[in-house]
């Protein structure tokens, strides 16, 4: 169609004019941290593979062990005959971690916010949510056609003023937010979050995308510090830190039996393939064998914001804001001609204006490498 492939040419080309077309480079992981692209040999600094699991021997053995006993994919939906046996033994596993009654697996961290939130808000409900959150979460509160109302970032005082102005008009209202933010790299005030959401008897659910496996002893980004803040829809993702794919919500044996039912996500797509779920379960026992592991890219990252001068990080996650879009790209291909892959991030992934580095750290980053690299960040980039 001569109209279709007009608009799709014109829209790429005014990308392009902004600086903000995208492309897929082929990228081969040789290991968690090493990688191929364009025939140069890269350390990855982009890869949310925080505790560089989805290479783990062990993590590999199970998932090729699964394979040859159950097959490569699952056959149906999980409601039809797509339920093998090891979904049980993952669920048990992450609401233990949790410490809730129960959790539901889904295909991915953006189906399960996407199913999760229609189940619980409808046309008359309510969703505040931080401006922050991820795509994916938006994407759920939207779709859930409540009224949407987003909060400034961390600003439990304009929550608390949303919450007195409008959670009197709706019968049920849920507060969204990341645990730690994807761009950002710094943490929700969850105790505060919890404590209002009592008050006005809001739904409290943290995505805990980046949390799991890193923060908390690798429990998460609700169990940092002493006190453990109680929330009751804790989701996340397989495919971060625990190296594999896939999301997951726990909560209690109500609402995740309503999810069964009424997650249109999780109704109406495949089961995971069995190899990932097992992959899954390899990689909590290597967390949980490995008690030093989830510590490691914090301290790396907090190793490089000492050297660059900049912030202290918070958590794996280190944004270094340069502004428009076209110094974020310079300050990429900067890097790459010294060996880092360091993707530049750009609207809309995160606001105009701040298009940024994207630092994440590893566990297996060589310091030496993470000293160049600060090196390198702090005087070709921040001094310029
Ligand atoms: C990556 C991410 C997701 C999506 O998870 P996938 O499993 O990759 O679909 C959800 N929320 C946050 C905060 C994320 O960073």
């Amino acid at each position: 169609m001569r109209s279709l492939d007009d608009f799709a040419t014109e829209k790429l080309a005014s990308l392009e004019q902004a600086h903000l077309r995208r492309a897929m480079a082929e990228t081969f992981r040789e290991d968690g941290i090493w990688t191929e692209r364009d025939g140069r040999r890269l350390l990855s600094f982009s890869c949310n593979d925080y505790l560089n699991l989805s290479q783990h021997p062990a993590v590999k053995t199970a998932a090729i062990a699964a394979i040859e006993e159950y097959g490569a994919g699952s056959g149906a939906s999980r409601l039809v005959t797509g339920n093998h046996p090891l979904y049980a033994e993952l669920e048990g596993r992450l609401a233990k971690l949790k410490e809730t009654e129960a959790a539901c697996v889904f295909g991915s961290g953006y189906l399960a916010n996407a199913g999760i939130i229609p189940v619980l808000i409808g046309e008359d409900g309510l969703v505040l949510i931080d401006e922050l959150s991820h795509a994916c979460l938006w994407a759920g509160a939207q779709l859930s056609r409540g009224r949407v109302e987003s909060f400034r970032h961390n600003d439990i005082g304009h929550l608390e003023s949303l919450l007195k102005a409008h959670r009197g008009e709706h019968s049920r209202a849920l507060i969204a937010t990341d645990g730690v933010f994807s761009m950002d790299g710094d943490l929700a005030p969850l105790g505060e979050l919890a404590t209002l959401a009592q008050n006005y008897d809001a739904w409290l659910m943290s995505d805990d995308a980046h949390g799991l496996g890193v923060l908390g002893s690798g429990r998460g980004s609700s169990f940092v510090g002493n006190a453990h803040v109680d929330i009751p829809l804790q989701m996340g993702t397989l495919s971060k830190a625990i190296g594999g794919y896939g999301g997951y919500l726990c909560a209690s044996q109500a609402v995740i039996e309503l999810m069964h039912n009424r997650a249109r996500t999780l109704i109406y797509s495949t089961g995971l393939p069995p190899a990932i779920v097992a992959a899954a379960i390899a990689s909590l026992d290597v967390i949980e064998s490995e008690i030093e592991l989830p510590g490691k890219p914090i301290a790396k990252a907090k190793a490089f914001t000492r050297l660059t001068g900049l912030p202290e990080a918070q958590s794996q996650i280190v944004p270094v804001v340069l502004g428009d879009a076209e110094t974020a790209l310079n300050a990429s291909r900067l890097l790459a001609d010294e060996g880092f892959l360091v993707a530049a991030i750009r609207p809309p992934t995160v606001p105009e204006g701040t298009a940024r580095l994207r630092l994440a750290f590893t566990a297996g980053h060589p310091d030496a490498e993470i000293e160049r690299l600060a090196q390198v960040v702090r005087t070709r980039i921040l001094l310029h």
